[in-house]
């Protein structure tokens, strides 16, 4: 006969809901959110029902600081077998010799190959945050900012992509130890070839931070800084469409020691290896020949989006889009229509996404011109070109009165309707 359990425990038979029914009261709605409203946030993505399903494993139970091997307690035998089948998987997925897989996060990975391979002081070359950078390269309120000498390179007037002209003229001018790559709000294909070159013109160490563009380089969509840049970090999270989590890669034996010893025990304590286990099976998913479809129908989604914003007289900056958002330019639909207003009238609208600088906005960027507009996540759901002209004109009428409930409500229902055709998670 089993012995009964203490009154302490938590862990009793049955649905978590009745154990926790105000949290998990909360949990279902956001389920309900996520399955009824368009999800368009360009770093956002739904994420399968096995990557969710390590994730929530017993595998959060377990310390094993340190790496597989070389652990810092015992019991880590199944863990080790986790990490390094992750490891293995990824390494292979984008053809690197090194991975480090425990970065909590994109931020985290970044700030542990700054670790690695700096020095409190060294000037840093780093995307223009408002440009589409990401505050990890370089902002005043980030750490990255306050500890390095971040130095910025922006895109041209004329095209607004990357200018690898002013680039290679800032690596000249200071001599940067490290050139950062990468972006968080930038519609097109970032070339790493040019920026190796000018890096080893100056003698400076390239890092990509592919956190946005990890999943269409898997894909095969998008050219892979892997083998090209020095140290490639990325998020597992975004078009990657694993859990919430960083990664970092490189081919060099000496820095991947030294990154090894920054995430831990330099930045970072005992590893989430219940994560790393939903890692290990988004690496496997994106190695499935499904993913090289999805990736490319992400970036036709993108265009389809795009134009028919174009359409309904939307500025799209830059003139379109190679990758899976686009940045959107609200001036010349409506002059007085600023990023913050359009973002909610829209979120009342059942239509996610966020307002965004354009380049050389004269708005704070808490007000901003534009909007920031992705397609992982509807992809994910299987909609197509189709779909993506109706959202396109869901977007344009919502914009159109951004202050009428009415005119909000009726979008909202089409929307549910939409969404009722591609629910995520049925
Ligand atoms: C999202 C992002 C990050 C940070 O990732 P988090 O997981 O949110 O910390 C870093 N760099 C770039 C370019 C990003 O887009």
């Amino acid at each position: 006969m089993p012995s009964e359990r203490p009154t302490f425990s938590p862990y009793l038979p049955g649905d978590p809901h009745d154990q926790d029914p105000e949290l998990f009261a909360i949990l279902d709605r956001e389920l309900e959110r996520q399955n009824t409203t368009l999800q368009l946030i360009a770093s956002e993505n739904f994420a399968s029902r096995a990557v969710i399903a390590a994730t929530g494993s017993v595998l959060t139970n377990k310390y094993s600081e340190g790496y597989p091997g070389k652990r810092y307690y015992g019991g880590n035998l199944v863990i080790d077998e986790v990490e390094d089948l992750a490891r293995r998987r990824v390494c292979e997925l984008f053809g690197a010799a090194h991975a480090n897989v425990q970065p909590h996060s994109g931020a985290n990975a970044n700030l542990a190959a700054y670790l690695a391979v700096l020095e409190a002081g060294d000037t840093v070359l780093g995307m223009r945050l408002d440009q589409g950078g990401h505050l990890t390269h370089g902002s005043p309120v980030n750490i990255s900012g306050r500890i390095y000498n971040f130095v910025a390179y922006g895109v041209t007037e004329s095209d607004e992509r990357l200018d690898y002209d002013q680039l290679a003229a800032a690596a000249e001018a200071h001599r940067p130890k490290l050139i950062v790559a990468g972006a968080t709000a930038y519609p097109r294909v970032i070339d790493p070839e040019p920026i190796r070159r000018i890096a080893d013109e100056v003698g400076a160490l390239f890092m990509f931070d592919a956190a946005h563009v990890a999943g269409l380089i898997a894909g095969g969509v998008h050219p892979s800084p892997v083998g090209v840049a020095d140290i490639v970090t990325f998020t597992t999270h975004k078009t990657l469409r694993g859990p919430r989590g960083g990664c970092i890669l490189t081919d060099r034996e000496d820095l991947a020691k030294a990154i090894d010893k920054a995430v831990f025990p330099g930045l970072q304590g005992g590893p989430l290896e219940h994560v790393i286990a939903a890692k290990a099976v988004a690496f496997r998913e994106a190695a499935q020949p499904e993913f090289k479809d999805y990736a490319a129908q992400i970036v036709r989604n993108a265009r389809a989006l795009a134009s028919g914003l174009a359409d309904e007289g939307f500025r799209i900056v830059s003139g379109g889009t190679d990758n899976h958002l686009m940045l959107v330019d609200l001036r010349p639909f409506d002059a007085e229509l600023t990023g913050k207003v359009a973002q909610e009238a829209l979120d009342r609208s059942g239509i996610t996404l966020n307002k965004n600088t354009v380049p050389n906005d004269p708005r704070s960027p808490f007000v901003t011109s534009g909007l920031r507009i992705g397609t992982p996540a509807v992809t994910t759901t299987g909609m197509r070109e189709p779909e993506m002209t109706e959202i396109a004109a869901l977007i344009a009428r919502v914009l159109r009165r951004p202050d009428d409930s009415a005119e909000s409500a009726a979008v909202r229902d089409e929307v549910a309707v939409l969404c009722s055709k591609y629910t995520p998670y049925p």
